[in-house]
């Protein structure tokens, strides 16, 4: 093996900024990642080795860098705290530089669209508001859709509509007397760009996104994705700098309403059901108790937990649309047969990422799979018209 060409003082900076120099070689992130579990030559420990022994020239070459779903099972696990997400973030970034192209998933759409969103341009994205849903373009509060619009129309073919779960989420918002701020000048979050290693891009729509915020003089921004809701929240703190306003996901409002009474919510034709816990809003947030508590409100419902959950709750899928794999179908047939052994009808997402990437698991041809998919904010929003369709 041949030392490193990069340049030192930028791994130096990963090592540093990673806590990658205090790993102990211990093996614990490698017996945990289900990455590993499916692909034996993929071992983040080896990874952080090579790095700290300056063989970074054989990691540029190494493709199963990008297969890491940045689930975050490893860096929980770690004795030494080694921050493995923040690793390959910045690990990739500097990957970036020498690589002509990336394993791109859909053709490389979804990244080209985040691209178009950063030039700035104006573009029309609140076609899918529908007139019954009470929006503001000033307020207190402002409801980040991230790409959902996009996504409509890239995965069309898996019969889902993204866009339908941001519906139901206003819908709730506005039963909730909140008649939230949704903005044509918003763009993507940036935070797979950023994981692609395309720092330029993902600068440009965090500032895109910092200005919009700034001038819907909101004050606390509910997201559905967990993901953007990291990114507004923490990433975008370490490179524009922090957002005075207050972040909320979903499932938090949801659980603060009904414990208020503001959601009354009532029986449906579903009767067993189990959750998958989000990477970002688990082990990311420590999220766990808000959605089972809205999930188990519904009368006459039963939460099913599945064989893995909370924080040892396994990823949906790919990261920031690279590298998606036969290992990753294989890591999530693992899951789904989980959920399925609940006996639930449906397995509850609170992430659109996992309602994607789960949809285009079950939707393969050789899929077996009875179980169902649904959106918790669709889920509560049903409920709360009930079996008979009138809202309470
Ligand atoms: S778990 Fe942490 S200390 Fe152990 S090998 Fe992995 S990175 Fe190193
Ligand atoms: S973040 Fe998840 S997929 Fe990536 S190395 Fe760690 S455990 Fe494996
Ligand atoms: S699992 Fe996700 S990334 Fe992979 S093909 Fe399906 S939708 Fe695309």
């Amino acid at each position: 093996m041949k030392k490193s060409t990069a340049k030192k003082s930028n791994i130096d900076d990963i090592i540093k900024k990673t806590n990658s120099f205090l790993c102990i070689d211990c093996g614990e992130c490698t017996g945990s990642c289900p990455v590993s579990r499916v692909n034996i030559k993929y071992s983040p420990r080896l990874i952080v080795e090579k790095v700290l022994l300056g063989y970074f020239d054989e990691i540029k070459k190494d493709e199963d860098l990008w297969s890491c779903l940045v689930c975050g099972l490893c860096s929980n696990r770690c004795p030494s705290d080694v921050k493995y997400d923040d690793f390959i973030r910045m690990t990739r970034k500097e990957i970036r530089k020498h690589k002509e192209q990336l394993n791109y998933t859909h053709n490389r759409i979804i990244q080209k669209s985040m691209e178009i969103m950063a030039l700035g341009h104006p573009l029309n994205r609140l076609d899918w508001i529908t007139k019954d849903l009470k929006v503001a373009s000033k307020g207190k509060y402002l409801y980040f859709t991230g790409c959902l619009p996009y996504f409509d129309v890239i995965f069309e073919h898996l019969n889902i509509k993204p866009t339908d779960s941001a519906k139901n989420a206003i819908k709730i918002m506005n039963k909730l007397g909140i008649k939230p701020v949704v903005s044509n000048k918003e763009v993507c979050c940036g935070r797979d760009l950023l994981y692609n290693g395309d720092e330029e891009n993902f600068l440009k729509l965090a500032k895109i996104n910092k200005q919009m915020i700034k001038d819907s003089g909101t004050e606390k921004i509910v997201c559905t994705c967990p993901e953007c809701l990291e990114c507004l929240k923490e990433i975008y703190t370490d490179y524009v700098g922090k957002l005075n306003v207050e972040f909320i996901h979903i499932t938090q409002l949801m659980n603060e309403g009904l414990k208020k009474g503001k959601l009354k919510l009532n029986p449906l034709d579903i009767k067993k059901v189990t959750f998958q816990d989000p990477c970002i809003l688990g082990r990311g947030f420590g999220i766990y108790d808000e959605p089972r508590n809205v999930i188990k409100s519904i009368p006459e419902i039963e939460l099913l937990a599945m064989e893995r959950e909370k924080d040892d709750s396994i990823c949906c899928g790919p990261s920031a649309w690279v590298n998606c794999t036969n290992y990753t179908k294989r890591i999530q047939h693992v899951r789904l047969e989980q959920a399925e052994k609940t006996g639930a009808q449906f397995l509850i997402t609170a992430c659109p990422k996992c309602m994607i990437h789960f949809s285009c698991a079950l939707n393969a041809d050789d899929s077996q799979k009875c179980i169902k998919l649904k959106d918790i904010s669709t889920l509560i929003s049903e409920s709360m018209k009930g079996k008979n369709g009138k809202r309470k």
